[in-house]
Formats: C-alpha cells, sequence, structure tokens
C-alpha cells in the first residue's frame, strides 16, 4: 500500500513525529552529561524541532480554515480536502475539485480492481 494520504492528515503526522524527535533529541543529549557544550547543542534541536511541531500545528489550523470540507462519495464521511486533487482521509479515494482532472484521476481508480493508488 502507497503512503499516499490525505494530505492534511500528513501534515499531522510529520508535527506529531516532530515532537518524538525532538523528545528523543533532548534525551540523547542526556547522554552526554560529560560534555556540556554537546548536551546543550542536543538540547537546543530537541527544543527546536517542538518549536518547529508548533508552527507546523499552527500552519495545519490555518491550513485546515481554507480546506474545503466535503463529503466523500466513496464511504460518505465528511473530509477535508486540500487543493485541487486530495484524497479522502477515511478510505483514501481520490478526491478533486478540478473537473477536467475528474474524468483521468476515476480512470484510473476504475482501472484497478480494489485497492488501487499504485501511481505517484
Ligand atoms: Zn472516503
Amino acid at each position: 500500500m502507497k503512503p499516499y494520504k490525505n494530505k492534511i492528515n500528513r501534515i499531522r503526522t510529520f508535527a506529531l513525529s516532530l515532537i518524538f524527535i525532538g523528545v528523543v533529541i533532548m534525551y540523547i543529549g542526556i547522554f552526554f552529561r560529560s560534555n556540556q557544550f554537546i548536551m546543550l547543542a542536543f538540547m537546543v534541536l530537541g527544543v527546536l524541532a517542538i518549536v518547529g511541531s508548533t508552527v507546523v500545528y499552527a500552519w495545519i489550523g490555518l491550513l485546515s480554515t481554507k480546506a474545503i470540507q466535503i463529503i466523500c462519495p466513496s464511504c460518505g464521511k465528511q473530509t477535508k480536502m486540500l487543493g485541487r486533487v486530495d484524497m479522502c482521509g477515511h478510505c483514501r479515494e481520490p478526491l478533486t475539485l478540478d473537473p477536467s482532472l475528474e474524468g483521468k484521476e476515476f480512470d484510473e481508480a476504475y482501472n484497478r480492481p480494489k485497492k488501487k493508488e499504485n501511481k505517484k
């Protein structure tokens, strides 16, 4: 299965992993207590990663206000899409707002049995 996901979900996963990475970096820093400079460098990097994740979260909030809420035609759940083409956050159905892309996107989906999305 391709890791292609709904854009907002993907960014959220990225922000979450950034927090995790930040904590891990700071934890590694503890092992360098003998060298204060290295420990400080790790601490600063860890804090930067966590601050970065906060920024990404704020960015998601901003994007979410711009995202268009639609009802997925495939699973009937409400999902948010970004840009002209995105995927349903629940069933990964390709969604598009652009009528000229619709035929192409849906052709590709229909040409594959189930669990499609081998492209991109
Ligand atoms: Zn769906």
